[in-house]
C-alpha cells in the first residue's frame, strides 16, 4: 500500500501516528468506535471576557466535534448565568457548568486550569467518561474533529512552530524552572490549547503540571509560555501515543497554511488581546 501522505511526517520516532488529512478513513474509524458506547469529557474555560466565545464554540462543536458520540462538556466559568442555554445539543451530549473564581491576571486564569481540571477529574469525570479533551474556548470548529483523535495520551502540534527545529521552539530554557527543556532536547512543540486522552492519563498530566506550576511559583518562576511550557515538558518524558497535526489547532493569523494544510478543523478566533485579557 502507498503511504497516504509523503509530504508530511505521519509517524513520530517512537511510532505514534501523526494525524493528518489523508492518513485515516473517517468511515472506518467511526464504524470502529460506534459500538463502544464511549463518553468523551471536554473541558473548556470561559472566564471573565472569554465568556463571549462560548456560544460559537458550542454551536460549532455541535456541528463538527465528535458528532454521533457521547460528549459531556464541562464549562468552567465565573459567570454561570451567562452560559448560553440556546444551543441545541444532540442526543448523548450535555453540558455541566462549574463555577471558578476570576483571577486577576490572564496568565493566572490560563495556568490555574490544571488545578480545576485535576479536581473535576477526581470528583466527577473519572466516574463518567472514558476520554477527556481539554481545549481553549477562543476557537471554532470548522471541520470534522472526530474519533480519529482518540488515544491514550494525545497532543497537538502548535501551528506556529510545526516546521521549526527543536532549538527554535518556545520551550522554557531556564534551568530553575521545572518546565526546563534545554537546547538540543525535545521532540515537537505542542499546543497548550488542546490535549487529551484516556481520563487516567490526562489526570496524571494535569496533576504533574499543576505541581510543577506550584513549585515554580514557590521560587518566583513563571515559565515562558505558562502551562503550555509545562505540558511540553511533561510530554517530553511521557510521549504522546497520538499526535494531531496543526489542522487541529490552526491560527488564522497564519493564513491558509502551506500545501500540507489541506483542512482546517479547529481554529483560533482573532481577538483583541488588550480588550479581552485581564491585565494584559
Ligand atoms: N481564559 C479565560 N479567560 C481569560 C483568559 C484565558 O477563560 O481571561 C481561558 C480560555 O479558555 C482561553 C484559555 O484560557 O481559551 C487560554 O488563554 P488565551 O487564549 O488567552 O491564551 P493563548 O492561547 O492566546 O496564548
Amino acid at each position: 500500500m502507498e503511504p497516504a501522505r509523503r509530504d508530511v511526517l505521519a509517524v513520530t520516532p517512537w511510532l505514534a501516528p501523526i494525524v493528518w488529512t489523508g492518513t485515516f478513513d473517517p468511515t472506518i474509524i467511526d464504524g470502529a468506535v460506534k459500538h463502544q458506547n464511549i463518553t468523551i469529557a471536554t473541558t473548556v474555560f470561559a472566564v471573565a471576557k472569554y465568556i463571549r466565545f462560548l456560544q460559537d464554540f458550542l454551536e460549532t462543536a455541535e456541528k463538527h466535534y465528535m458528532v454521533g458520540l457521547n460528549v459531556h462538556f464541562y464549562i468552567f466559568t465565573d459567570q454561570p448565568n451567562a452560559v448560553p442555554t440556546n444551543v441545541t445539543m444532540a442526543a448523548g451530549r450535555r453540558v455541566s457548568v462549574i463555577k471558578v473564581p476570576k483571577f486577576s491576571r490572564w496568565q493566572e486564569i490560563s495556568m490555574r486550569r490544571m488545578e480545576f481540571i485535576q479536581k473535576a477529574i477526581e470528583v466527577d469525570i473519572s466516574h463518567q467518561a472514558n476520554y477527556i479533551f481539554c481545549v481553549d474556548v477562543d476557537m471554532q470548529f470548522h471541520s470534522r474533529v472526530g474519533a480519529e483523535i482518540l488515544g491514550r495520551l494525545v497532543a497537538v502540534l502548535n501551528p506556529w512552530l510545526h516546521k521549526e527545529n527543536r532549538d527554535s521552539f518556545n520551550y522554557e530554557r531556564r534551568a530553575a524552572s521545572t518546565a526546563c527543556i534545554p537546547l538540543g532536547k525535545g521532540d515537537f512543540y505542542y499546543a497548550g490549547g488542546f490535549f487529551g486522552g484516556a481520563v487516567g492519563e490526562v489526570h496524571s498530566l494535569v496533576k504533574a503540571c499543576r505541581a510543577n506550576l506550584e513549585a515554580d511559583r514557590a521560587v518566583g518562576m513563571e515559565a515562558r509560555c505558562h502551562e503550555e511550557s509545562h505540558v511540553n515538558r511533561y510530554l517530553l518524558t511521557n510521549k504522546p501515543t497520538k499526535v494531531l497535526s496543526p489542522e487541529y489547532i490552526w491560527d488564522e493569523e497564519l493564513g491558509s497554511g502551506g500545501p500540507e494544510i489541506q483542512v482546517i478543523r479547529y481554529a483560533t478566533v482573532r481577538k483583541n488581546m488588550k480588550e479581552v485579557r485581564e491585565n494584559f
